[in-house]
Formats: structure tokens, sequence, C-alpha cells
């Protein structure tokens, strides 16, 4: 691969950050949640502002209504996002979904929900873990019989993400039990003001609510909501899990969470001298600094990887997911010990007009001690350390 500098990548980051710059209102900058999505009127504000733009989503092909960018430039875009702090995208809309429905949806249902994920007015959920079904997902019991033209659903989903404030669900169920356990899945779109449906919250360790129990029972969903044929749902899944490897990383979020370092290293003092003269913290910092670098380049390779359609790619986005994560957790961690008593408060929900907020350390330090409780699961969620583990190994063996 070539590591000289791509000189059209670094004028579409120059267009991305004018477009930032002139169309980003200023009540909506630094709005990023950590790791979280943005409250549902600042998220479709966005998205509405992009979709003006002809960026309402940018990890579909054009033919699709996407940007049709490459995958460097999806990073760049994210990068430059996640810099000035926009408020997020509904990415399980967009990276996942999306991507399904205009491979495998009718052409009813992508003229039903595609123009509602580009103009932010629908939001959606993942229904896929149950308990006692994550890893091992194609175990999931969730039940969909087939009466007349509808499906009757009963069952439960765990860790659902956003289920409270999404309008729509996109749902792994067992539609036969018969037969192999990964040939009986089927995959289902379903509207969560259907009547049987309930949720309920989980409050996570860093003290929000983002997560939460679905329960289905006797949920009446019509047949044309199936996604592809029944019992392809876990070739489904397959696909939709074997997008954007190279974002396994979230290298944007370890840049900021870098440059919070960086910021601090020179503004906080300690003992009478800014932490970056302490030995112990320079050394950490020019660490970080290397394994950061290292993982960007590791990101170059697998993007590159990714556009040449490579099966390689998959086992290193499982490389990059494992790293990126646990340099993120070590960063988080490191970042809230650095801001001493200021990391030790955890403020759940960033309160507008917080008094604190007008001094520089507490800005900093009040999402410091959040991001870090919730930078917990990142090697859980989107497949844990030891799944990408097993897969690498597996790829070892068929090399
Ligand atoms: C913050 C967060 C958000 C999430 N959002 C969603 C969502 O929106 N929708 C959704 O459907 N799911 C969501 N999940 C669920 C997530 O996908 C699962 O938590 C994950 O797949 C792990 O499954 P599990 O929790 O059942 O753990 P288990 O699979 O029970 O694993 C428990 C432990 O055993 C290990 N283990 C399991 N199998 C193996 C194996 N074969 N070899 C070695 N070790 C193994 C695991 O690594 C782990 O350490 C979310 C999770 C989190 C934490």
């Amino acid at each position: 691969m070539d590591f000289q500098p791509d000189l059209g990548l670094a004028a579409f980051r120059e267009e991305v950050r004018a477009f930032l710059r002139d169309n980003l209102p200023e009540d909506l900058a630094g709005r990023i949640r950590i790791g979280t999505r943005s409250p549902r009127a600042e998220l479709t504000r966005w998205q509405c502002i992009l979709n003006e733009k002809g960026w309402g989503a940018p990890y579909w092909a054009k033919a699709d209504g996407g940007t049709g960018w490459a995958v460097l430039q999806r990073l760049v875009f994210d990068e430059e996002c996640t810099a000035v702090g926009t408020p997020s995208q509904d990415t399980g809309a967009q990276k996942l979904l999306g991507p399904v429905l205009n491979a495998f949806g009718t052409p009813a249902q992508k003229a039903e929900h595609l123009p509602h994920i580009l103009s932010g007015a629908r939001q959606w959920c993942q229904g896929f873990s149950e308990p006692g079904s994550g890893s091992d997902l194609a175990s999931l019991r969730t039940r969909a019989v087939r009466d007349g033209d509808q499906y009757v659903v009963n069952g439960q989903k765990i860790w659902t993400s956003y289920a409270h404030r999404a309008d729509w669900i996109f749902l792994l169920v067992r539609t036969d039990t018969e037969v192999r356990k990964q040939a009986g899945i089927s995959f289902l779109l379903v509207d969560m003001k259907t009547p049987g449906i309930t949720v309920r919250p989980i409050v996570s360790i860093d003290g929000c609510h983002h997560l939460n129990e679905t329960f289905f029972d006797n949920v009446r969903v019509p047949a044309r909501n199936l996604v592809g044929a029944e019992g392809e749902g876990w070739k489904i899944t397959k696909f939709l899990l074997n997008n954007e490897h190279a974002t396994a990383a979230d290298l944007p979020m370890l840049r900021r969470c870098l440059t919070q370092i960086r910021m601090l290293a020179t503004r906080r003092c300690q003992g009478g001298n800014v932490l970056l003269e302490r030995h112990e913290f320079a050394l950490q910092l020019a660490r970080f600094e290397a394994e950061l670098a290292a993982i960007a380049t590791l990101v170059q390779r697998v993007a590159a990887l990714e556009q040449d359609h490579s099966p390689a790619a998959h086992a290193m986005g499982s490389i990059l997911k494992i790293r990126g994560t646990e340099l993120l957790q070590k960063m988080s961690g490191f970042l809230a010990d650095a801001l001493g008593d200021y990391g030790a408060v955890a403020y759940p929900i960033p309160q507008e007009g917080d008094a604190a907020a007008a001094l520089p350390m507490q800005e900093v330090g009040r999402s410091v001690a959040n991001e870090m409780f919730f930078r917990r699961a990142s090697t859980i969620y989107g497949g844990t350390s030891e799944v990408q583990r097993s897969i690498i190994a597996k790829s070892m063996f068929q090399l």
C-alpha cells in the first residue's frame, strides 16, 4: 500500500471542514455525545442539514441515494465531524440497516424506509441480542410464527440501544425450529408502536439510559416486513456484520481523546508544575501517540483491503477492534486520573447552562468520568474481544 499523502483526500478534508464551518449551527457544535446517540431533535436537525447537502448517507453507494464515498473519505468525514462535535447520526440505520435494505429489500420496503432514514424522521434500533444469545447469536429464541399475511412474534431482546426512542426495530427472529439453528432465522422490520411491545430501561454504569430490554407479546407484524426470504436472516446478518471493518477502531474518538490528554498536559498543574513536566505523564503520552499512529496506519491498511473487497479485511478489522477499544479504555482511564478531583465527578447528563461549564477544567472534566465508564463496554459491544480473537485465529488457519 502507498503511504504517500493522498492529495485528493486532503482536498476532500478541506471541503468537509468548509462545509462544517459554514453549515454547522453554533448551538449544535460541540454537542457530540460520548459513544451515545444525540437527543432526537438534534440528531434530526443535523441529519436534515446533511441531507440537503446530499451527505445524508455517507455509507451508501451513490445509486442508493448515498454519497458514494470511498472508505477513506468516510473516515475523514467522521474525523472532522468528531473534531468539531457535530450531533451523531443514526448509525444503526446508516451503517447496518441501510446497506441491508439496499441489498435485500423489496422496492416497496426501500420506498417506505430509505427516505425516512435520509431525512432522520424515522429512527431505528437493533433487536439481535437476547438473554443467553449474544456471542452465540444463532441460538436466539424469539419466535415468529406465520399466521396468514402476518407473523406473530413472542420473545425477549436485551441490550437494545435506544429502543425507548426508536420508531422502528430491525429484528432477528426464529421462524423454523426444525432446521439447523442458522437456517431457522429471519429478518423482520417492526414498527415500535405495534401493540404487545414493552420496553424496559437498563441504566448502565455511566449512569445513563441508553440500553433496554424489549419484550414481544403476541406482536402482529405484516409479512411484507420480512427482509429477504424466510430463513435468510443469518445470511443477511453476516452481510450486515461484515461491513465497515476500517471503522472498528473508532479512530476519530481516539484522536479526540488524545487531543484532550495533550490539552491537559500543558494546562493542568499538579504540585506547581504542568503535567507534561512529570516524567511518567510525558512517557505515557508518548506511548499513546505511538499506539495511535500504529492504529491509524492499520486503519489505512484495512480501508485499502476493504476497497479491494479482500476477505483479509475481516480479520484485520478484528485486530483493529481489539487494539482500538483497548487503547480507548486506557486513554479514557488515564484522562480521568490526570484530571484528579475534576475527573472523580461523574455528570451523567451534562446540563446546559451548568455554572461549572464556564470553568475550562470542569468543561473537560464533566464528561470524562462518563466516557471512562461507558468505554468499559467497548470491548463487549460490536462483538467481544474474545470473539474477535477467535475470528483472527480462524483466519490464520484459512491462510
Ligand atoms: C453498550 C452496549 C450496547 C449494545 N447494543 C446492542 C443493540 O443495540 N442491539 C443488540 O442486539 N445488542 C446490543 N448489545 C449486545 C452485544 O452485542 C452483546 O453484549 C455482545 O454480543 C456479547 O454478548 P453477551 O452480552 O450475551 O455476552 P456473552 O456472549 O454471554 O459472553 C460472556 C463472556 O463470554 C465470552 N465468550 C462468549 N463466547 C465465547 C467463545 N466462543 N469463546 C471465547 N469467549 C467467549 C465473551 O467474550 C464474554 O467475555 C450491546 C451491548 C452493549 C454492552
